[in-house]
């Protein structure tokens, strides 16, 4: 019993230091916790030099025997689709692992419905096609995932769906046997139950059939308040389907759920499945992976905070994961980020063709983007003096286009690079307000009202502001002047 004590005390020491790693630390600045277990937690970070907000998985190395974490590293490198949350970086320590991912944006399956209760079929549909689409498109790849559940599948108000969690995942050959023995309860085949052998792509396609099950009933199709009854249950396929559900979709939670598996049909067999072919969304089992070049503006912006041309090539044509490869791709997600037609599914995979180019129509960077804050645009376009003289605070340039919001991905008090080059400008910016002029608004009633409708956050400002100077420091040292600037001097009575 006490050995037992000790192992979760020294993991739970292990947790609590997993993100205190300055190798994690030196890029990332943790903002909240999103969930943590015994060996993985997963936080809500900002990466410092872009300001862009990503979720970081951290793996405990040390794990139990039967807990692979390579695994979970080496497919998600492998993995690039629209279904799919994108990896953008890893981080290898001593001691942890940190995947550094896209922030899927929505609630998870689970949750939609437990509050909103069980789904329309055409809405299930819309999901259903999505998780087809991109399990189809993992099975080809040579991996499965093994534990697809509501708790896995995330869904945003747009209704764009994302699988996370590859923590079960495998790679296998074609015609291989899988035998590891996992997933959860509710969710596992015959197969598994049987602790036979088994095609590990049937298992996936199994639990997509409880997923659409569930998702239209509200409840899972195989139910028991003990492991055997479940067992039980799952091994004779008895399980009761409403009346109220079409004909077509009732063939379909059928065909998935065959005890069989053998008989039950692979991604690619459902394709032409009459409830399919019913909604708007065809399903296809295409990589979002870039063939394009690099995006001219991006590379550089890159460049001008100190990434070497040749390092970004390398990084993105070798998909390396590194420090250069996420920078790359969330400076990409800043620039397609707009307020009115964000899809974060869409723009935060790293993988998307074509990439906006500014030759391009679809480059739409300087104008989605808060006025108080310039563009890569205008980053790249304008040469360093002119940030020298925005900094110093005269004849600042002016971007040439200021224009509607940015979008939801940045947090407030988060610094971007492009921030650091036009930090008047956001210094004027109400909604960045400094403590005392904060404390003078509420003071004048004449500027009260407006001056309180943004929030004030002088906390937040602070960090900020530490932040900026801390940028400054590594990235702009060579630029900033070495006293501080000129006070106005009034004449002494
Ligand atoms: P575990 O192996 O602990 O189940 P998951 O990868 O499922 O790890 O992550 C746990 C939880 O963290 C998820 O249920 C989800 O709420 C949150 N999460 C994980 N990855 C992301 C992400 N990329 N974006 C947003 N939230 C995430
Ligand atoms: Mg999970």
């Amino acid at each position: 019993m006490s050995s037992d004590s000790e192992d979760e005390s020294s993991e739970a020491s292990t947790v609590f230091s997993m993100f205190e790693e300055k190798a994690f630390t030196r890029q990332y600045t943790v903002l909240k916790t999103l969930s943590q277990h015994s060996t993985t937690e997963v936080r809500l970070c900002f990466h410092r030099l872009t300001g862009a907000t990503v979720a970081v998985k951290a793996l405990a190395k040390r794990k139990r025997w039967w807990e692979p974490t390579v695994s979970e590293v080496e497919i998600m490198k492998l993995l690039s689709h629209p279904n799919i949350v994108s990896l953008l970086q890893v981080i290898e320590t001593e001691q942890n692992i940190y995947l550094v991912m896209e922030v899927v944006q929505g609630k998870q399956l689970l949750n939609r419905v437990q509050e909103g209760g069980c789904l329309k079929e055409d809405e299930a549909r819309s999901i259903f096609v999505q998780l087809l689409s991109a399990i189809g498109y993992c099975h080809g790849e040579g991996v499965v995932h093994r534990d697809l559940k509501p708790d896995n599948v995330i869904i945003d108000e747009h209704g764009n769906v994302k699988i996370i969690d590859f923590g079960l995942g495998a790679r296998f050959m074609p015609g291989q046997k899988l035998e590891r023995l996992c997933g959860a309860f509710q969710f596992i085949p015959p197969e598994i139950f049987l602790g036979i052998p088994y095609d590990g792509p049937k298992v996936d396609i199994w639990a997509l059939g409880v997923l659409l099950y569930y998702m239209v009933t509200g409840f899972v199709p195989f139910v028991g308040s003990t492991l055997s009854e479940i067992r039980k249950k799952v091994l004779q396929g008895r399980y009761e389907i409403p009346y109220h559900l079409s004909k077509d979709l009732r063939s379909m939670i059928g065909l998935l759920l065959a005890t069989t598996a053998r008989q039950r049909p692979t991604a690619q067999d459902l394709l032409n499945h009459p409830w399919l072919q019913q909604g708007e969304k065809t399903v296809t089992f295409h990589s979002n992976r870039d063939t394009g070049f690099p995006d001219p503006d991006i590379m550089q912006a890159m460049k001008n905070i100190g990434f070497h041309v040749q390092d970004i090539r390398e990084s993105l044509k070798h998909r390396k994961f590194d420090e250069t490869m996420a920078t790359y791709y969330l400076l990409r997600v800043e620039a397609c980020q707009d307020d009115d037609s964000y899809v974060p599914t869409k723009l935060m995979n790293p993988g998307r063709s074509p990439f906006p180019s500014r030759d391009s129509g679809t480059f739409s960077l300087p104008l989605r983007r808060r006025a108080s804050e310039p563009c890569l645009k205008v980053l790249v376009s304008f040469p360093e003096q002119h940030h020298l003289r925005q900094i110093g605070g005269t004849d600042a340039p002016v971007p040439p286009k200021k224009t509607p919001t940015m979008g939801r991905g940045r947090a407030m008090t988060a610094p971007c690079i492009c921030l650091l080059r036009n930090t008047m400008m956001d210094l004027e910016d109400s909604s960045f307000c400094t403590s005392s002029q904060a404390e003078k608004a509420s003071s004048d009633p004449e500027k009260r009202e407006t001056s309180t409708s943004p929030p004030l956050n002088p906390r937040g400002w602070r960090k900020w502001k530490k932040r900026i100077g801390a940028c400054f420091q590594t990235l702009c040292c060579c630029v900033l002047p070495p006293k501080r600037r000129p006070r106005t001097v009034h004449p002494q009575k």
